[in-house]
């Protein structure tokens, strides 16, 4: 028999499957804020599809944007579990609220805070915890999953690079300062790579001219943010501000894009915390709801679909949380972060939609949450990377072949010559 020494606790007082004593307490601070004053704004924020301005004070209060910022720039150095334990219990009362911790904590601002120079990190840094949720430009119309076929470009010109192309759904658009832009950037006319190009905006003057806002998306849901074009015009963007990752800009691509691994775990999280809210309005509606002279909880059918939304969100809370636990110092695995991401928004489409069910005519009443959960569900399995794009990015790994997208952007580059 194995002995018992083996299954007690390690030292820090973490088992396999629970959380550290210190990240179940700020898990129970973080519940508390998001259920007292962000959760009784969210169905407002949705209606009126205004930015939660109201919220991000609240998160600066509280110290959760750019809470994973190092220490030595003005942060707190979380971790990423850290980081999405917030945006778990963000996600369940807000779903903008979420997102903007995903992207207050991750994408642009971790790519920038691995990689770019120390005067950028501290840009960066001083902007986030003042309260600015980043904007990362990676999309274009004709260049969606296949992200290296973008042709917005960068081209040097004595100290500075000039800018020249259209972005669309773009998060944030119109109320982030911080921008990461993703661009070719050409020297002497020579296309060198994909680079990071980072650009602040000033939301109430529009400046730099440059960097245009153009026309914002009707989204389906999570309807608190933005999503617009972003049009670059001759902007001009100075050459200390340019982000490249170790492997240089041949590859930087695929450097910038191992920051966003963060991001879609973030991703996966919110569609987590949106799903088990859903979850928790549906178990307590089953027990109070009555036909046939019982609660429908006792009828089988709907246990069995409870059932299942238990399982599927206990699998995907595991997926994200060993994708955040592992990534340690760095970025979470490529592998890891899309198996947590496709797992986690395809559950959150699935229990969403099993709640409103459950809930019958009142579940498709705007008057409850639900079918907000329905809509605002449904855009994960798409941004930062589709299902399908992420599936052929585990099934690269499995079989270890380069996906069409990584090996697309490879041979446009001239990489691997
Ligand atoms: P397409 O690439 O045109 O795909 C259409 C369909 O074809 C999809 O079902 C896709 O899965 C499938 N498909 C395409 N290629 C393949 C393939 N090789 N194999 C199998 N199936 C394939 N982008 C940013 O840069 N910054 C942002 O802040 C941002 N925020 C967003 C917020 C929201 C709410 C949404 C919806 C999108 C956001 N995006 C953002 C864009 C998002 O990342 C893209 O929508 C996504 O990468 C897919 O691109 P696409 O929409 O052009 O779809």
């Amino acid at each position: 028999m194995r002995p018992a020494a083996a299954l007690e606790p390690r030292a820090g007082g973490a088992t396999l499957f629970d959380l550290p004593h210190e990240l179940k307490a700020f898990q129970e601070r973080v519940r508390h804020v998001a259920q007292t004053e962000i959760a009784p704004h969210a169905a407002e924020t949705d209606r009126t599809e205004r930015y939660p301005w109201h919220c991000v004070e609240v998160l600066k209060r509280e110290g959760f944007m750019g809470m994973t910022i190092p220490v030595e720039h003005g942060g707190r150095g979380a971790s990423y579990l850290q980081a999405v334990i917030l945006i778990e219990e963000m996600a369940k009362a807000c779903s903008s609220t979420g997102r903007i911790c995903v992207e207050s904590n991750m994408g642009a601002l971790g790519a920038i805070m691995k990689y770019g120079a120390d005067a950028q990190k501290r840009l960066a840094a001083a902007l986030v915890l003042a309260g600015d949720k980043p904007a990362i430009l990676i999309t274009e119309p004709d260049a969606g999953s296949a992200a290296t076929e973008m042709t917005t470009r960068a081209d040097h010109k004595g100290d500075r690079y000039i800018l020249n192309g259209k972005k669309h759904w773009i998060t944030g658009g119109g109320v982030s300062r911080l921008h990461l832009v993703f661009a070719r950037m050409y020297r002497d006319g020579k296309e060198q790579g994909i680079a990071g190009f980072i650009v602040v905006r000033d939301p109430d003057s529009g400046a730099p001219k440059g960097l245009v806002i153009g026309k914002r998306e009707p989204a389906m849901g999570v309807r608190g943010i933005p999503e617009t074009e972003v049009l670059f015009e001759d902007l001009e963007v100075a050459e200390d501000m340019v982000v490249i990752p170790p492997q240089g800009v041949r590859k930087g691509f695929a450097g910038l894009m191992d920051a966003y691994n963060g991001q879609r775990v973030g991703a996966g999280t919110v569609a987590l915390g949106i799903a088990e809210s859903a979850y928790e309005l549906a178990l307590d509606y089953a027990r109070k709801r009555r036909q046939f002279g019982r609660p429908i909880a006792e009828f089988q059918g709907l246990q069995w679909m409870l059932a299942d939304m238990s399982i599927q969100l206990a699998a995907a809370q595991a997926l994200i949380y060993k994708a955040a636990a592992r990534a340690g110092e760095g970025f979470p695995d490529k592998r890891e972060a899309a198996e947590a991401k496709i797992f986690a928004s395809e559950t959150a489409v699935r229990v969403t939609n099993d709640a409103l069910q459950i809930h019958g005519a009142m579940g498709y009443s705007r008057n409850l949450a639900l079918e907000r959960k329905v809509r605002d569900a449904r855009m994960f399995p798409i941004a930062g990377g589709t299902a399908q794009i992420l599936r052929t990015q585990v099934a690269g790994a499995i079989l270890g072949i380069r996906t069409p997208q990584a090996r697309d952007g490879y041979l446009k580059l001239g990489a691997g010559e």
